[in-house]
């Protein structure tokens, strides 16, 4: 079994969905203890449980601490098991990051004996995979929040994450049915995620040069003009400044009231992408001034990658033919932490070497 100290780096819900998915997809029984520790309110929130009762359905796993509030878990997957699942995470938790824990065993289940996710010899709880059923695809509904804070929202899902996958071999496609919005939550994403054989390695020393930026201004129930305020503000800051701006207004299906702004920035090799998310009382261009803010600070340094996307690529980059190289725009604790905890279930090596301005060059080297 492999034992996870929850508090460890960040201490937030990614050492736990981490851990999840590294069980699922090493076939190893996991025990978890202090979950988000470092958080204001530590345990499984809705969002985690969501988490766990999903990777517990795909993979028929027994289950000890899956409460609310719980700080401890065991987890002991069995085969995992493609096919169509519908999650309600019953808050405006956020759907992304409950599809993030599953896709990579959904996806891969069809490695059995393939000897690609074997833990390597020198790890003290070596064993093989247990992802032994048939491949199919497999159809996910997730109900809960699509745009909301401290997560990808659907569409950095669909924009950014899902293109970066693709290059790496995933067939995944996302849909968005309904919008969901912090506080009420109750949207809803689709995802189909076909079985794939191999994942190739991305090598994203440097971004090439600006071809140039795209964005989506989005309101949900409000009216269009404050989707267009958000626009003009992104506009007026980002013209003159660089080229090929097209920003789209888009009206969203939702049962409730939300609005936001998302920039692109596209590369030659590359793409980054930040978004500013509406709130009661916050202005339109507030919501606007955030996704450029980050956006701009990211075009003045040299990073191929946001700083999101890097440790949202650890995991499947750990899982690939050979070694992965890619410069972040930042080394945040998100990406140490990942790190930590890849390298605790011995799926990879990962090398993190700091320069200037916080930017970094990663390296993930498998253990195949
Ligand atoms: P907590 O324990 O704080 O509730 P959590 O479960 O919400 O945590 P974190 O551990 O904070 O999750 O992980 C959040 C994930 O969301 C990270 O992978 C991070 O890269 C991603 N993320 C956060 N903000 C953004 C953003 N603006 N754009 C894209 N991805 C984001």
């Amino acid at each position: 079994m492999i034992e996870i100290d929850g508090s460890l780096g960040e201490g937030g819900g990614q050492v736990l969905r981490s851990a999840l998915t590294l069980a699922m997809l090493t076939g190893q029984a996991l025990r978890i203890t202090n979950i988000r520790a470092r958080r204001k309110k530590p345990g499984l929130q809705a969002q985690h449980l969501a988490a766990v009762k999903a990777a517990a359905a795909i993979s028929a796993a027994q289950v000890e601490g899956m409460i609310q509030d719980s700080t401890a878990l065991t987890f002991a997957p069995g085969d995992v098991q493609p096919g169509d699942y519908r999650f309600d995470i019953g808050t405006a938790g956020a759907t992304s990051l409950v599809l993030q824990t599953i896709f990579l065993p959904l996806a891969l289940c069809n490695l059995a004996g393939a000897g690609l996710l074997t833990v390597p010899p020198a790890a003290p709880t070596a064993g093989a995979v247990l992802l032994t059923v048939p491949p199919s695809a497999s159809e996910i509904t997730l109900i809960g929040g699509t745009h909301v804070p401290w997560s990808p929202c659907f569409h950095y899902l669909d924009l950014q994450w899902l293109p970066f996958m693709h290059r790496i071999g995933f067939d995944t496609t996302l849909e968005l049915l309904l919008a969901g919005f912090y506080p009420q939550g109750n949207g809803q994403i689709r995802a189909r995620i076909e079985p794939i054989k191999t994942l190739a390695p991305l090598d994203l020393p440097e971004r090439g040069g600006l071809k140039g930026i795209r964005g989506i201004s989005a309101v949900a129930n409000l009216d269009m003009s404050i989707a267009e305020r958000q626009q003009k503000r992104a506009l007026n800051r980002l013209q003159g400044r660089h080229s090929r701006i097209d920003i789209e207004l888009l009206d969203l299906p939702a049962r409730a009231k939300g609005t936001f702004l998302l920039l692109q920035a596209e590369f030659k090799r590359s793409s980054a992408c930040y978004f500013g998310l509406g709130a009661l009382g916050k202005p339109a261009e507030r919501v606007a001034d955030e996704a450029v803010d980050g956006l701009e600070a990211f075009l003045a340094g040299n990073g191929a990658i946001d700083q999101y996307l890097a440790d949202q690529l650890l995991l499947p980059l750990a899982l690939a033919s050979g070694e992965s190289r890619f410069r972040t725009a930042q080394v945040t604790q998100h990406l140490l932490t990942n790190a930590e905890v890849i390298r605790a279930f011995g799926a990879a090596e990962i090398k993190i070497e700091q320069e200037h301005d916080k930017e970094g060059a990663v390296r993930v080297i498998p253990w195949i």
